[in-house]
């Protein structure tokens, strides 16, 4: 039976009790907004006491299954308003969901000036002093409380913007190892993690293992139908040989890159910061590719990027950092990008709502396209917290009213990543109607991406399916999405609880309506389903396309929407 975790910083008091029966088939995301909408009043300040961070390893999470051990955290997001839920690689969730912990849910807030660290072990759960980890950047911390708690021990942790509240604040996940370099990054979960005194969960994996199925030979063998189309899959070859910086190449050609503020979608420098280039510095430095960031991965599509002088310098440096530092800023260095990561990774931020942010700085006095150092001393401004530090790191929106910018990539408060809506408009209706705000994972719909018709289905049905995969723990890269009879012959097995393919895509669609549910309540309406004015008629190169699907078809994702 899994169980769940509550920990009050007000009370400083832990609580523990089983999963309700009902929640059998739940976990990562679906679990996580059942509990946050029961529990989180939708018009509670985000950094305020009425708040939850709410923490659940997926439904496979701490089985044998590779690739599928994602963490789901969450709460009311202090960047959109909303609900949010960030799904997260690195070890937290295998462990966790081998300790049998389904849900973490953090509440209360600590008093002034008070930092708490919560250890989790294996029979036991504690909250202890740690106000010697004030101001530490995210490398740091993980080494302190290394030291303190042992090698092994797997960390979730905030860096100084976290402590600072700021609303593009991450949440940092330990890897593979044991490197603070995994994050939930979308949001500012991490402003109310820190809002709540709370800088770190250490997790003791001693007397974690492997989650039994109730019946065992079933899941083994659907495990390795499972594990079979994921070897064979082209995606799996591509993404191990490239990581996702191979995306670089395949945006270029649709015409879908955020290039200079997201006022072109091709980059003519692309090949400086391409996977070939990612590549070539990797053979002349070391570093490589292939890197799981969860033990067992079978995709590996993370990768260790080293300095000049062959050292260690960040992991990992994906698709949507690469281009939102790189072609959206102009800056076409790998070195100057791999630093700006890491930064980022250390004082814990969203390096796309970071991307997004300093394009938008890009139309005041304060910085320029192409201007390696003063992107670099930006963002240590936000990590030592000046007055223009902490503007930033509140994000692009907020950045952008601050010096009357209109041109802002945003939707919901939430920048664009990196995949222009314009040149993919299936993607541009999920940005627009997620109610997660702009995120290509709540929904990455590729078809017939020049046209205005004929998404307001895909997108639903594929936000519906996205939500089944972050629910199980599947990571997205397994390319698995609306399998749901495999899903089905993997679920029953491991709780003994057999669900039909229709209750399998229940889980995401109730889970749907519960997001949009909790949005409604919190002050949230069908106008806050669009994209920037200017997407509607500022043409974007070099498909010269704008965003001109219709405000109804927007509107029908939900509109006819019926609760399962
Ligand atoms: S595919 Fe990539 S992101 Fe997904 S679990 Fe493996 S290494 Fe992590």
């Amino acid at each position: 039976m899994r169980y769940r975790l509550t920990v009050n910083l007000e009370t400083q008091t832990i609580d523990r009790s089983d999963l309700p029966e009902e929640a059998a088939w739940l976990g990562g995301r679906a679990l996580l907004d059942s509990i946050l909408l029961a529990e989180v009043p939708p018009t509670c300040h985000p950094l305020g006491p009425y708040n939850k961070v709410i923490i659940t390893p997926g439904l496979f999470a701490g089985t044998t299954m590779p690739t599928a051990g994602r963490l789901s955290i969450g709460a009311k997001s202090p960047l959109t308003g909303g609900i949010k839920e960030s799904n997260v690689g690195g070890m937290a969730g295998i462990v966790l969901g081998q300790l049998g912990i389904g849900a973490l849910v953090i509440e209360g807030e600590s008093a002034s000036q008070s930092l708490k660290v919560l250890v989790i072990r294996q029979d036991s759960a504690e909250l202890v002093e740690a106000s010697e980890l004030k101001g530490l950047g995210n490398y740091d911390t993980v080494a302190a409380l290394k030291k303190r708690f042992g090698q092994k021990v797997v960390i979730i942790s905030i860096g100084p913007c976290g402590e600072m509240k700021m609303a593009a604040a991450t949440v940092a996940v330990t890897d593979n190892d044991g490197r603070p370099c995994r994050h939930a990054g979308r949001g500012g979960l991490g402003a109310v993690m820190g809002a709540k005194g709370l800088k770190a969960i250490v997790i003791d994996p001693q007397g974690a293992r492997p989650l039994k199925a109730v019946d065992a030979p079933a899941f083994a063998k659907a495990v390795k139908e499972y594990t079979k189309i994921i070897q064979s899959s082209k995606s799996t070859a591509f993404l191990q040989e490239n990581g996702t910086a191979g995306l670089v190449d395949v945006s270029q050609a649709r015409g879908s890159m955020p290039t200079r503020n997201f006022s072109a979608g091709s980059y003519e420098k692309k090949d400086a910061i391409n996977a070939e280039r990612l590549k070539e510095l990797m053979r002349e430095r070391g570093g490589s590719m292939g890197h799981p960031c969860m033990r067992g991965c079978i995709v590996r599509c993370s990768n260790i990027f080293n300095d000049q002088n062959g050292q260690y310098l960040t992991s990992a440096l994906e698709y949507e950092t690469i281009v939102m530092m790189g072609a959206n800023l102009d800056i076409d260095d790998l070195d100057t990008i791999a630093q700006i990561d890491f930064r980022c990774d250390d004082y814990g931020l969203d390096t796309i709502e970071m991307g997004a942010t300093l394009g938008v700085l890009t139309e005041t006095d304060q910085f320029s396209f192409g201007d390696r150092n003063r992107a670099i001393a930006l963002i240590e401004e936000i990590g030592q917290g000046t007055v223009l530090g902490r503007i930033l790191g509140q994000g692009a929106v907020t950045t952008g009213k601050v010096f009357a910018i209109r041109r802002v990539a945003a939707v919901k408060g939430q920048s664009l990543p990196a995949h222009c809506a314009r040149s993919i408009k299936g993607l541009g209706v999920t940005y627009a109607t997620s109610p997660q705000g702009a995120d290509h994972t709540a929904g990455f719909v590729t078809e017939e991406p020049l046209s205005r018709e004929g998404h307001t289905e895909r997108s639903r049905d594929t936000q519906i399916n996205v939500i089944i995969a972050d629910s199980l723990g599947l990571c997205q890269f397994t390319g698995l999405r609306a399998e749901h009879d495999l899903f089905a012959r993997l679920v029953g097995p491991l709780t003994g609880k057999i669900p039909t393919e229709t209750d399998i895509l229940s889980i995401g669609k109730d889970t749907l309506w519960q997001e949009r549910t909790f949005n409604t309540r919190a002050g949230f309406g069908s106008g806050q389903d669009r994209l920037p004015e200017f997407m509607a008629t500022e043409p974007l190169s070099p498909n010269d396309t704008v965003f001109d699907v219709e405000d109804q078809d927007l509107d029908r994702v939900f509109g006819e929407y019926p609760k399962s």
